[in-house]
């Protein structure tokens, strides 16, 4: 698939549910209303949506959400879709999870052909790991993160850096990546969603993060592109890779090769923009894959170019109403 840019779109994000069984300061608010039931596509209903996309030459799907391994029978959808890595079509299937299901899961993700899994984590601490995520244990994330590395899987940690919160804890996070063998990849706050609070005092640019990083650690660039807005250093002490996304900073927009499903079928072209359309309903009027073809060709053909989020004093206000957990971060 062709946009008008001429990106080739070989990547889909999938949110498989709105719900979480966290809920990040940064993320949602306090007092999440989800969505009703009769509105989220059925696991059937993703199944055949994805393996549209892969037909049309999806070759990576990472399944995020909300968080993704708390939708009930998550793990049915895994297995069929992995017929797709068996026959080739599909070259990666891996998803972002906050880690609170993994012990449960990981053996399960491995048979089904998932390699490498991002595990959000923003901060080592038991009790600022209680506050942020509201409801989050981080003994039993960091056991599933064991038990994810024990069943072989690959695990890059995202930390979502937020001024004053973690921000004095980052050496200690490169350096507990580089002992267990883990990747980091740091991330700007994004002004998605109502919070229930401003985000510009949470906001730190990475590119602050990575000057003060280079102090302590011998940063080199690493030429790793994976067509979505993170870049990466080589830190020479520990072996590993860190990454930094920076939506706000810098804009990688025109290597994007990406586009994200929501549980509700709303396809969105960028992350940042409102431009979306809805796949279920020729998902659901039709038996043939047709009208659902011909949709998501008009989507891509529609991609915008980029991005417009600011954060600063005087745009405190989310920039979209949808929340990272809609669209899947
Ligand atoms: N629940 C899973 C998790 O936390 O990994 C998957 C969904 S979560 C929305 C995906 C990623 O988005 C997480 O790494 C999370 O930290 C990040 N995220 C959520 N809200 C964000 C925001 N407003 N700005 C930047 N990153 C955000
Ligand atoms: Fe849930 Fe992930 Fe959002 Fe945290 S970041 S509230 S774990 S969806």
């Amino acid at each position: 698939m062709l946009d008008p840019f001429g990106r080739t779109i070989s990547y889909l994000r999938v949110s498989v549910t709105d719900k979480c069984d966290f809920r990040c300061h940064y993320c949602m608010s306090e007092e999440m209303e989800f969505l009703p039931r009769e509105e989220v596509l059925s696991l059937e209903e993703m199944d055949r949506v994805c393996s549209a996309f892969i037909s049309r030459g999806v070759e990576k799907l990472r399944l995020t959400g909300g968080e993704p391994l708390v939708r009930r029978g998550i793990m049915s959808l895994i297995k069929t879709l992995s017929r797709h890595l068996d026959s080739g079509a599909l070259k990666e299937l891996t998803l972002t999870t906050n880690g609170s299901q993994l012990r449960k899961y990981a053996d399960e993700l491995v048979e089904y052909g998932v390699k490498r899994i991002n595990v959000s984590l923003d901060t080592l601490d038991p009790a600022k790991f209680a506050q942020i995520t509201r409801l989050g244990v981080l003994e039993k994330v960091l056991d599933g993160i064991q038990a994810a590395k024990e069943a072989g899987l690959k695990i890059k940690i995202n930390t979502v850096a937020v001024r004053g919160f973690n921000d004095s804890e980052f050496d200690q996070m490169i350096s507990w990546c580089g002992d267990q063998g883990f990747d980091l990849t740091f991330i700007e706050t994004m002004p998605l969603g109502e919070i229930g609070g401003t985000r510009s005092d949470q906001y730190l640019p990475l590119l602050e993060v990575k000057e003060r990083l280079g102090e302590r650690w011998t940063l080199s660039d690493n030429s790793l592109n994976t067509g979505g807005p993170s870049r990466y250093v080589d830190v020479a002490e520990t072996g590993q890779k860190v990454g930094f996304i920076t939506p706000l900073t810098e804009h990688f927009c025109d290597t994007c090769n990406r586009v994200r499903l929501t549980c509700t079928g709303t396809l969105y072209m960028c992350l940042g923009q409102d431009d979306s359309v809805d796949l279920r309903a020729p998902l659901r009027n039709s038996e043939s894959d047709g009208p659902l073809l011909d949709a998501i060709d008009g989507a891509i053909n529609n991609k915008p170019k980029g991005h417009e989020f600011v954060i600063d004093e005087s745009n405190t206000e989310p920039s979209l109403a949808r929340h990272m957990s809609v669209t899947g971060g």
